[in-house]
């Protein structure tokens, strides 16, 4: 059977990609390797989308979700592994599966960087987390580390004091990066407090995260910190693995696009967290579905 368009991941980016596809009457197909909404479902609460207020990740995500079914989008689960250029174009998965499409939208977003201190994959799920609102219900009542002093940093702490988790922030440079609204909101808690121009030197424990030791990037001076829990946020990369060998991504990873949501190769568009871009929200990736999933029936029309 032949697509006119594969959407690869169903964050914000491609459900909004595959939203406008279908209304453009193409044949859509969604191949998402995990759930529906992507980043958005492991955020606890989003405040700046367009018209719908404060809501949780996980609704913004069944409401996106569901948008593409009544539409009429179809869905597939799997991992791409890789794509195949040429007129017609194909996407394979990792267990198997081929599909074959006249256009192709990446949307496959970003995972979150890791510190790569001792440790840190051994303790993975035993106290080191990438997702407060997965894990942060295990650590009621407990004393954890956040680390990182992006907008993702200060709110998913403040998230975790209203499990009544204190939390310590700690940050590589000596400020922090978030916005001064989400700092206030977290000085409000009156449950954190802050470690700046620190390091993590390592992750302990032997069954369950027991301690972390930490290093002032000025002294020298190491200490060890008894928390319960670590939660880490300092940014991510870009999955583009299964894109390298098209020659379309920067030195990072990243996949330029140009404000068509073209890349280097025709017919295949890429947007959201995964491109090259200064602004990675939720908003901004729907808007990059949109503009790709039109320059995709335009270039479907182009050459019929
Ligand atoms: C903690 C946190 C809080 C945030 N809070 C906000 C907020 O309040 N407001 C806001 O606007 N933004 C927020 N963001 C940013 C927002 O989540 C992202 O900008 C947005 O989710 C990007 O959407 P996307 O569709 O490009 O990618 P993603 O959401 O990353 O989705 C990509 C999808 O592709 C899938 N995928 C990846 N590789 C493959 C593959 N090989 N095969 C098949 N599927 C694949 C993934 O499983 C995933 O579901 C937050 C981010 C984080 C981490």
């Amino acid at each position: 059977m032949m697509y006119d368009v594969i959407i690869i991941g169903a964050g914000p980016a491609g459900m909004t990609a595959g939203i406008y596809a279908k209304r453009a009457n193409l044949k859509t197909l969604m191949i998402e390797k995990a759930a529906p909404g992507g980043k958005m479902i492991s955020t606890w609460e989003v405040e700046n989308y367009t018209g719908l207020g404060k809501v949780s990740g996980f609704e913004i995500s069944d409401k996106m979700y569901r948008h593409t079914q009544e539409i009429g989008v179809e869905y597939a689960y799997g991992d791409v592994s890789e794509i195949l250029d040429g007129d017609v174009k194909t996407v394979k998965t990792v267990d198997g599966e081929t599909y074959e499409t006249k256009t192709v939208i990446i949307a496959s977003g970003t995972i979150p960087r890791k510190l790569g201190a001792e440790g840190e994959d051994r303790l993975t799920s035993k106290g080191v987390s990438w997702c407060a609102i997965c894990d942060g219900v295990f650590f009621k009542d407990k004393h954890v580390l956040v680390v990182g002093g992006g907008n993702s940093a200060i709110e998913e702490a403040v998230y975790l004091t209203s499990l009544n988790v204190r939390v310590t922030i700690l940050n590589i440079l000596d400020d922090l990066q978030a916005d001064k609204k989400a700092i206030e909101q977290a000085d409000k808690t009156g449950m954190i407090d802050y470690l700046l121009g620190h390091e993590v030197v390592s992750f302990n424990g032997e069954e369950r995260l027991e301690s972390v030791t930490v290093k002032d990037r000025h002294s020298e001076d190491v200490k060890t910190l008894d928390v319960a829990g670590a939660f880490i946020f300092i940014g991510h990369i870009p999955e583009t693995t299964f894109a390298k060998r098209l020659g379309m991504t920067d030195e990072h990873g990243f996949i330029e696009t140009n404000a068509n949501m073209e890349t280097a190769r025709d017919g295949i568009y890429a947007v959201g967290d995964v491109i090259v871009k200064d602004i990675r929200q939720i908003v901004t990736a729907a808007s990059d579905g949109a503009i790709a999933a039109q320059n995709a029936a335009k270039y479907i029309e182009r050459r019929k």
